[in-house]
C-alpha cells in the first residue's frame, strides 16, 4: 500500500485590511478561482464537489471565509478570465462591475462624489502555510 501525500494546501495572502471589504472579498475570490482554474464561483464550488485536486487544495482562513460569505452575492458575479471584477467608492459606498481595464480614479458612480474608486485585484497566492497554522 502506498501512502500518497495529500496535495499541499493552497492559500491566498490576506487582502490589504485598509481596502473596502467588498474589494477584499472580490480579490480573494478571484485569486481562489484563478488558482483552481475555475471560470466562476459556481464552477469552483462544482470542482470542489467533484473532488478536483486544484480546487480541493484551496484553504481559506475563518476570516477569509466570513469575508467571502458576507459578499457572496457579488462574488457570484465575478469571473477570472476574461476578468470581471469590482470597483468600490469608499466615499459613497457605490460599487460596479468592471473588466480588467483601468478604472477612472474619480468616482463615476455617484454624481458629484469626490471619492476615489478602488478596484479589486486578484489575491496573491501565499508562499506556503505559516508553520503555526495561522495566516
Ligand atoms: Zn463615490
Amino acid at each position: 500500500m502506498s501512502a500518497r501525500k495529500p496535495p499541499a494546501p493552497v492559500r491566498m495572502n490576506d487582502p490589504d485590511p485598509d481596502l473596502p471589504d467588498l474589494v477584499r472579498a472580490a480579490g480573494l475570490a478571484l485569486g481562489l478561482m484563478k488558482a483552481a482554474k475555475a471560470d466562476s464561483w459556481a464552477d469552483l464550488a462544482a470542482a470542489i464537489d467533484a473532488g478536483e485536486k486544484a480546487a480541493c487544495a484551496l484553504e481559506v482562513t475563518v476570516a477569509q471565509a466570513r469575508l467571502l460569505d458576507a459578499h457572496a452575492d457579488v462574488v457570484a458575479l465575478l469571473r477570472p478570465k476574461p476578468m470581471v471584477t469590482v470597483a468600490v467608492c469608499p466615499a459613497c459606498g457605490a460599487w460596479s462591475l468592471y473588466s480588467s481595464g483601468a478604472v477612472s480614479a474619480r468616482c463615476t458612480l455617484t454624481r458629484g462624489c469626490e471619492g476615489k474608486q478602488v478596484k479589486a485585484k486578484v489575491a496573491v497566492r501565499a508562499k506556503k502555510p505559516a508553520a503555526d497554522g495561522t495566516n
